[in-house]
């Protein structure tokens, strides 16, 4: 390093270049003034939570916003407090609002600020979680070993933070494919291997896309039919592996839903694990959200059986209100999750001591060498709340679904098109009832989200649209429950004298 023009003065009298200079560190040059703006932010992204409620649900960003997150990287410089600024006005406003009592679309979480100190430590450790001795490793491992406990999983059991369920998905079924083939297909890959696997017909597209990234193709994969309950039907999923072996088919895995995406459907995952004992499958258990019943003492039945999986996905960032992103996958056979993730590389050398120790190291059960501290804020949102706080969240939700059906059963102006099981309720405006098309539920909720009254989505049931609602959200109220059954009867009105009578609809 040569000192320049620039230079500032070490306690040891040894010039050290300031980051003005172009050859200097990229630390402030002013500790002072970062440590001011700092907490000017940190005022604003507390207010920025406290005052969720006070806010539309969703604002979109407007065009002249876009307009400025467009163009050419700069090439120089910008000072902290101006970039700040720009963040709170071009980002913070036009978040995707699921911070917000009323949303309930697709399957978000409302996170809590816990999150916001957690995200912080990580980015100041800055740690690379794929392995060594430190102690973020020692933490992923408490929170990979807390969840094994609340999930019923034996001791020995392995498990890995991922970026979601789907991750999560994709891992468990490398592993049953790496099982099915005994460890080949990781050399030889999988031609000519007739490997099929199961999930019922509400079974999650990620489901679908992991077979095809593992080159196993979506044709690998069999939908079997639900009940009424919208549960996959066993007998029609063992007709359905008895003729497939007949036909020289491997059935080598059968996924189970502990909480559907579309209705929030969960398997009889004791009988699952039955079958899938006597045909030698492997049973993955898709929880994405649904795992989290096991949190509250009088839902925990409801998941029974979970711990009978081989590999089980969840997510984090969903029902237990951590920031995104963060999920799970936990494998009963550690030595096979190793087996099909193990990375060995000359530079990757263990050691008994020194940093290079710490095994096992993360980078074995998953597919990222270089991975983030997510498990931080994980472990700070489970030690801040505890599992009890956090399962009656759960119940709290799934007590407001229910309030939600019998708020629309009792709503002439809406209808009920899936029953309520969990915290999922999937309805229609009544007037939608014979008209061509599924215009009217997608303009009701559109409009709702473009007004930031509430966020709903949309759903096909049956082949037709529905609105659907799902609320893993700890700030939702039994009022805000009420207020949405309000506007959203009003809006199903509006839209639909707007579209003019029924049948009319395109
Ligand atoms: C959200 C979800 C997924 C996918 O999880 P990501 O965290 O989005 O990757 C899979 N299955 C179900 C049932 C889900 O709700």
């Amino acid at each position: 390093m040569s000192a320049s023009s620039g230079s500032g003065e070490r306690g040891d009298g040894e010039l050290i270049p300031r980051n003005g200079d172009e050859e200097g560190d990229l630390d402030p040059d002013d500790w002072e003034q970062f440590l001011h703006v700092g907490r000017g932010l940190l005022d604003d992204l507390v207010e920025h939570v406290r005052t969720v409620r006070e806010r539309p649900v969703w604002t979109a960003p407007p065009p002249e916003v876009i307009e400025r997150l467009e163009g050419p990287p700069p090439e120089h410089p910008t000072d902290i407090d101006v970039v700040l600024d720009e963040v709170r006005h071009l980002v913070l406003p036009y978040a995707l609002g699921n911070l917000h009592p009323r949303f309930w679309g697709w399957v978000h979480g409302a996170a809590t600020p816990v999150g916001i100190f957690a995200d912080a430590v990580a980015a100041a450790m800055n740690a690379n979680v794929g392995g060594r001795n430190h102690a973020p490793v020692y933490v992923e491992r408490q929170v990979v070993d807390w969840f094994r406990r609340i999930l019923g999983f034996p001791e020995g059991t392995s498990g890995i933070l991922v970026s979601g369920t789907s991750m999560a998905t994709l891992i468990g079924l490398a592993v049953a494919r790496e099982v099915a083939t005994g460890f080949e297909s990781r050399k030889r890959g999988v031609a000519g291997e007739r490997l099929t696997a199961y999930v019922s017909e509400e079974g999650h597209v990620s489901v679908r896309r992991a077979l095809e990234i593992l080159g196993l193709g979506s044709e690998s994969l069999r939908h079997v039919p639900t009940g009424s309950d919208r549960r996959i039907d066993v007998a029609a999923l063992e007709r359905a592996l008895v003729e497939d072996s007949r036909r020289g088919e491997r059935p080598f895995c059968v996924i189970g839903c502990a909480g559907s995406v579309l209705t929030g459907a969960i398997d009889d995952l004791e009988a699952l694990a039955e079958v899938c004992g006597a045909h030698g499958a492997w049973l993955h258990v898709d929880g994405a959200f649904g795992a989290m019943l096991a949190l509250s003492p009088s839902l925990r039945d409801r998941v029974r059986g979970i711990e009978r999986a081989d590999s089980v996905a969840f997510d984090f960032h969903k029902w237990l209100q951590v920031p995104y992103d963060a999920g799970c996958v936990l494998v009963r056979d550690a030595e096979a999750h190793r087996r099909t993730f193990e990375c060995r590389q000359d530079y990757l050398q263990r050691e008994a001591s020194g940093l290079a120790a710490g095994e096992p190291w993360f980078c074995d059960f998953g597919p990222e060498l270089s991975r983030g501290f997510r498990a931080l804020k994980v472990w700070m949102t489970v030690r801040r709340y505890g599992t009890r706080r956090l399962g009656r969240v759960v119940e709290r939700n799934c007590e407001q679904a229910a309030l939600l059906g019998r708020l629309i059963d009792a709503e002439p102006g809406l209808e009920r098109v899936a029953p309520v099981s969990l915290n999922v309720v999937c309805f229609r405006c009544a007037a939608a009832e014979g008209r061509v098309g599924d215009d009217l539920d997608r303009r009701v909720v559109r409009r709702l989200q473009e007004t930031g009254v509430a966020v709903p989505s949309t759903v096909r049931i049956d082949g037709r649209t529905a609105i659907r609602t799902c609320i893993v959200n700890h700030r939702t109220t039994d009022a805000d429950v009420r207020q949405f059954v309000r506007d959203t009867a009003r809006t199903c009105r509006e839209c639909a004298a707007e579209l003019g009578p029924a049948g009319e609809g395109t």
